[in-house]
């Protein structure tokens, strides 16, 4: 019998000096252990405490969506869609990119629904980076786009997001210390706006700095807009990709996840010029292939909602921001305000005097019967210390648990 033929180098190296479990874990991914989502969800479940860590809402999506996935089960939407997607709904997100973002795409070359935001990511990184390129990315950053780019072989070049120092105001960033990390390297800017986890939303002229940027470097930009929706008063979404210039360089992402309380069913699309989109679709192909049969015709029908809905959800989550961010100031918890998405940000140090964000939230089921996530694990190592001391709270849940969650911990440390 031939004995199994030795790892190559650097798996030998490391398992010989590694640790238990690293050996069968490729060199691009070391570092990347379980998701953070998945570690405080489970000690939610193990606490029996409210999970206000990982983003998903626990009230269900409008009832004409949900009928329509239940009406395609059991009928040939239950087989592989077209690798695309179904036209119906490639038709239905250029419809709404028109009818909510005023720029146009074909739906024939220019739309390619996705296994959520999370593969277009993953397919856009995979597709354009060659080995050793660099991502302008800011930080905190959602967890998925550090990975995403490491096993594309890229690098990634996080720039600082600074909260507001008095709580009230936005998220900003320094233009030198983006300039400096636009090296000869750089290929692509990778944006999220609504941005998670600051909730911040990226005002015009930054965007306009941004593009001003892409263009002078000539980089491409994948830009994630999966909170586009939830938007509350006094703040606006706007895409990169209706800049002068900009379309024909840039893909934007999104998915049914948020809009329509879906998390679970992972239909996402990335709409771009055809070259950029046929890119994707071709690292698209032999990831996941397609996802979702029954699924899409009904994200098709949402998209379709009236503007009404897509107003209403927004209202309704501005509803729910105000009772967390006023339900963790009572704690004494200090709160930047977000202006969009699931999530509210705190300074911990009043509560958890040596600011350690990790150890807090390891505590809190403890303390108060909640979760929460550090927005430590939303930082590269290099710039840990600048999220150390804060913690993200998820306000996407019911009035009972919203309101038992708010009352927990309002008790905590009394
Ligand atoms: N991007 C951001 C900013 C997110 O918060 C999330 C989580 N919903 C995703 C992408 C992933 O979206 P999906 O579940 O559609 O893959
Ligand atoms: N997007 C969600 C969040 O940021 C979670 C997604 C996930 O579990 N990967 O909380």
């Amino acid at each position: 019998m031939t004995p199994p033929r030795p790892a190559p180098g650097p798996r030998r190296e490391r398992a010989r000096g590694g640790e238990e479990g690293v050996l069968p874990l490729s060199a691009r991914l070391q570092g990347f252990g379980t998701t953070v989502f998945a570690e405080m969800s489970a000690l939610a479940v193990a606490t029996g405490s409210i999970n206000l860590g990982q983003g998903f809402p626990d009230y269900p999506g409008p009832p004409e969506v949900l009928d329509a996935a239940r009406t395609a089960i059991g009928t040939a939407h239950d087989q592989y869609p077209p690798g695309p997607g179904i036209p119906e709904l490639r038709e239905a997100v250029a419809d709404h990119v028109q009818r909510f973002g005023g720029h146009g795409y074909d739906p024939a070359g220019e739309v390619l629904v996705t296994a959520g935001a999370t593969e277009a990511l993953s397919a856009a990184l995979l597709a354009l980076l060659e080995p050793g390129d660099e991502v302008v990315l800011f930080e905190p950053m959602y967890d998925s786009y550090a990975a995403g780019i490491a096993m594309a072989g890229g690098v990634a070049r996080p720039v600082p997001l600074r909260p507001p120092a008095s709580g009230a105001g936005p998220w900003t960033f320094d233009v030198a210390e983006l300039r400096a990390a636009v090296t000869p390297r750089a290929r692509l800017l990778l944006l999220n706006t609504p941005h998670n986890p600051t909730g911040k939303v990226f005002r015009r002229t930054e965007l306009g700095t941004l593009a001003a940027l892409a263009m002078e470097h000539e980089l491409l930009v994948l830009t994630d807009e999966v909170y586009e929706h939830l938007v509350f008063t006094g703040a606006r979404h706007t895409s990169i990709a209706t800049f002068p210039g900009m379309r024909e360089r840039t893909l934007v992402v999104s998915s049914a996840g948020k809009t329509f309380n879906v998390t679970g069913w992972k239909v996402g699309w990335v709409c771009g010029p055809a070259p950029l989109v046929a890119a994707v679709r071709t690292a698209k192909q032999f990831l996941t292939y397609v996802n979702g049969g029954p699924f899409q015709p009904a994200v098709a029908v949402g998209l379709r909602l009236p503007d009404e809905y897509f107003a209403g959800i927004a209202r309704d989550l501005e509803y729910r921001r105000d009772v967390l961010v006023q339900g963790l100031t009572a704690a004494g918890l200090p709160v930047v305000c977000p202006e969009a998405t699931y999530f509210a940000t705190v300074d911990v140090r009043p509560v958890q005097p040596d600011g350690d964000g990790l150890a807090f939230c390891r505590s809190l089921p403890e303390r108060a019967g909640v979760v929460a996530i550090p927005t430590v694990v939303f930082h590269s190592p290099q710039n840990a210390h600048l999220g150390r001391h804060l913690v993200r709270f998820a306000f996407c849940k019911g009035d009972a648990v919203l309101g038992e969650a708010v009352e927990r911990l309002g008790r905590m440390g009394r």
